[in-house]
């Protein structure tokens, strides 16, 4: 059995890692920080592509991702289909729903499901990811699969290659640093985690900067959000907290002020478009960074496709 070693431990690293074991690789999994001090332990995380590219590619991702999640259903692991209001309007790309499989149910909202303020929407039963549940669960089947894990920062591409003779970069936003890439931004979103309502998913990113959505999870809601490009700053903004809210409530889906439980911020890693390639300097490293706000609606994709690309290219026995 052949090594590979996989660079960073969020959703892209870790789906990537179990893949690989899939296809008969040993391997090797190092980050910085474990699953659960990741962006990726932070967010919803529903399956919806938003800010990617490119487009095309992303939803083949996202198409695959989805039949994957149907294969993930395993009591406890934060795994489920919900339906999930989708506002578009004539400049939204929605590309996506046709390449959503039948189970998907997709339909237009009612106008009882319109969120006040949207012109149209798509109501579509969707993958559900809870991060706190669903990383430890990919963890621990990586781990029992025979992979090993290691805390150690990179600081260089060149250092980068010389952990392995294949190594597959999946370090999100930390790559801007180890690669020296331009073209990798934060997009800075905050989001609140609130007390459990009964108000049914939805999201609105049909205007730039006045993003609006709400996930309800098994046990609590997360009120989202904002989208601002290039901006680095992790403090919570109380003005954010309360543009959230008011977005929230210019929906008309829920009246009352929601407790909040806490306040979070995280930086998409987002990227002209996603680099998932071999390096062209060090040929046997493979980029796969750079998902912006779908890391979890494109993961499964991404490592299917890697896993098979790799394989062609150097045989794991
Ligand atoms: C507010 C918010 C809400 C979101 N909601 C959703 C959602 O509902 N659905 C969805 O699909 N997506 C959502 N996203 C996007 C999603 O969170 C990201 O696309 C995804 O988490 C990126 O995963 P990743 O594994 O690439 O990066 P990360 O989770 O950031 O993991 C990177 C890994 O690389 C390691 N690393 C970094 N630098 C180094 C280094 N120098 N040396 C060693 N290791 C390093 C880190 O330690 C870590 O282990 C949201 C994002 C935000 C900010």
């Amino acid at each position: 059995m052949r090594q590979i070693t996989v660079v960073g431990c969020g959703i892209i690293g870790l789906t990537s890692a179990i893949v690989l074991q899939e296809k008969n690789w040993k391997v090797r999994l190092l980050a910085r920080e474990r699953f659960e001090n990741t962006l990726s332990d932070k967010v919803g995380a529903i399956w919806f592509p938003f800010a990617i590219q490119p487009v095309e590619e992303a939803s083949r991702w996202g198409n695959k991702s989805y039949q994957r999640y149907s294969k993930e259903l395993f009591p406890g692991n934060g795994v489920s289909f919900i339906p999930f209001t989708i506002a578009y309007n004539a400049s939204s790309n929605t590309l996506w729903t046709q390449k959503l499989p039948k189970g998907a149910l997709l339909r237009d909202a009612t106008d009882q499901e319109l969120p006040i303020g949207a012109e149209a929407a798509y109501v579509a039963t969707v993958p559900l990811a809870e991060p706190h549940l669903y990383l430890p669960h990919l963890f621990e089947r990586f781990i029992a699969n025979g992979g090993t894990f290691e805390q150690i920062e990179i600081s260089s591409l060149k250092q980068l290659s010389e952990l392995d003779a294949l190594i597959v970069n999946c370090t999100g936003l930390g790559a801007k640093f180890i690669c020296m890439d331009h073209e990798l931004v934060p997009m800075r979103g905050q989001i609140l985690r609130t007390e459990w309502l009964n108000v049914q998913s939805c999201v609105n990113s049909t205007q730039n900067g006045a993003l609006s959505y709400i996930i309800r999870r098994s046990t609590d809601c997360i009120i989202g959000g904002t989208d601002y490009l290039n901006d680095w700053n992790m403090n919570i903004e109380s003005n954010d907290t309360n543009l959230i809210l008011s977005r929230f409530h210019a929906t008309g889906l829920f009246h009352k002020r929601p407790e909040i439980l806490e306040e979070v911020v995280g930086l998409r890693p987002n990227r002209s478009q996603v680099r998932f390639t071999f390096d062209s300097q060090y040929p046997h490293v493979f980029h796969n960074y750079g998902h912006g706000g779908s890391g979890f609606t494109v993961a499964w994709g991404c490592a299917l496709e890697l896993a098979e690309i790799i394989s062609k290219d150097y045989s794991p026995e």
